[in-house]
């Protein structure tokens, strides 16, 4: 019997956001079905480092972040590639991913985003427990690695936000890491450990599990492209796909990289790009730290998952149709090795393997949460860049708030499609 109030939802897109919005949703009494073009989980959440960083709170376009550019473009092995074709269709981003680098504004962005990141393995908890999904989430923290005192105070403002939004951190000196770590590289003198944070040891599992609990729940999975929305008296009565028109009176936008369109058929014009990251595995690796290290200058982290270790990270700009460039995999084995000298000198490629992903991401580095302009009817969740897995919970929980008429508890107005217009 479904609850008083109980509407018929559709959220768009079975990632890690997705299925938290599900989730939440459905704990609400809704009958709740999520439309999926490909596979759950396939999407950006298939990948990614499965960190859940409640202290990333920081935009990727910091202050003196557009200087470092030109050093980056031109080192092969540096964390960030354009394709040059691309940069005309990319000019406008990258227009107002500089501007969102100022002093001023990374303060406003650090303190959006602390609420929505900060709580999210408190959020996680009980969706992680009803799917019986606990052996999957881990809370041993996070190590940043630095090859240098400079280059530790060259992140010094990224530290005082952290820290001025209540992040707690710890600093290690070359010795302290040692013991910390004893398999990182000796080049490593400087450490900072934020032990609030945690990780997946698989992030395709996580989302599966958690899909699976929603659909023993009663959820449905519909394998379809959704294309846009019927309305009839100004509300929503359908979402149209191409596997036909699925009834439904609220639907929620959760489809990463790709929800730019959609959100366009509502008359919102969001600037969402996609930042390609990429990963490399291997399997019984011979060395691997025992929490997720990420190697600062080189802007990609170590995470020890259940099948191996995992090098993720590096940005290339060249949009959601290019072919991957798999030397971008590579490189990370090459920084891997520098990282953790005890992996093998040789690997052999069956032990190896290799992906891309589109991670979805407004130039500000805060997601789009929130109404659509047409109607409250759709209610967006996409553009969560470096940090969707870690703000999915929040996010889940936000939207479910937003469905039931409930106030969140965080505030969302900085996540409103409205700040691009
Ligand atoms: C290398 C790398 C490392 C990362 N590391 C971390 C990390 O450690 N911690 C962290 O918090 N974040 C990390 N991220 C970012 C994180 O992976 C993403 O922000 C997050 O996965 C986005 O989730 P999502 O559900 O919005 O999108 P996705 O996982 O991409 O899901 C969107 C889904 O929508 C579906 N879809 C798209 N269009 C349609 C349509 N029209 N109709 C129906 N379905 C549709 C897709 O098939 C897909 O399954 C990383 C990303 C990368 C690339």
């Amino acid at each position: 019997m479904p609850a008083v109030g109980a509407r018929r939802v559709g959220v768009i897109g079975a990632g890690m956001v997705g299925v938290c919005a599900a989730s939440w949703l459905q704990r609400d009494g809704h009958s709740v079905f999520l439309v999926e073009a490909v596979e759950p989980g396939h999407g950006a959440s298939f990948g990614n480092a499965g960190c859940f960083n409640g202290s990333s709170v920081t935009p990727v376009a910091m202050p003196g972040v557009v200087w470092n550019v030109p050093r980056w473009l031109l080192d092969p092995l540096g964390p960030l590639s354009l394709r040059w074709t691309y940069l005309p269709a990319i000019t406008p981003w990258l227009w107002r991913f500089i501007r969102a680098g100022m002093p001023d504004k990374v303060r406003e962005t650090a303190r959006a985003l602390r609420p929505l990141v900060g709580p999210t393995l408190e959020m996680l908890k009980p969706l992680v427990s009803a799917a019986g999904a606990e052996d999957l989430v881990h809370r041993l923290g996070h190590l940043y690695v630095y090859r240098s005192a400079e280059s530790l105070e060259k992140d010094r403002l990224a530290w005082d936000l952290r820290r001025e939004n209540g992040v707690e951190t710890d600093e290690f000196d070359a010795d302290e890491l040692r013991q910390l770590e004893p398999a990182l590289s000796r080049d490593y003198v400087r450490g900072v450990l934020v032990r609030e944070n945690g990780h997946t040891s698989n992030p395709l599992a996580l989302v599966e599990r958690l899909v699976g609990h929603f659909v023993a729940s009663g959820g449905e999975i519909v394998r379809a492209r959704a294309h846009g929305f019927r309305f009839q008296g100004g509300r929503l009565v359908a979402i149209e796909t191409d596997a036909g028109d699925l009834p439904a009176d609220a639907a929620i936008v959760c489809a990463g990289a790709y929800s730019k369109p959609l959100a366009a058929k509502l008359g919102d014009k969001v600037p969402l790009e996609t930042e390609r990251g990429y990963h490399l595995m291997i399997r019984d690796p011979e060395a691997m730290p025992h929490i997720p290290t990420a190697d600062a200058d080189g802007k990609f982290v170590a995470t020890p998952m259940e099948t191996g270790l995992r090098f993720a990270g590096t940005v290339e700009l060249a949009g959601l149709d290019a072919p991957p460039d798999w030397r971008r995999s590579r490189i990370l084995l090459e920084q891997g090795r520098k990282m953790l000298p005890g992996l093998a000198a040789s690997l052999p490629e069956e032990r190896i393997s290799v992906w891309m992903g589109h991670r979805p991401s407004l130039p500000d580095s805060l997601p789009v949460i929130g109404p659509s302009r047409a109607t409250p009817d759709v209610i967006y969740a996409f553009g969560h860049g470096h940090v969707g897995m870690t703000a999915a919970p929040m996010t889940g929980k936000i939207v479910a708030d937003l469905v039931a008429g409930r106030p969140p508890s965080i505030d969302i107005a900085p996540f409103s499609a409205s700040r691009f217009s």
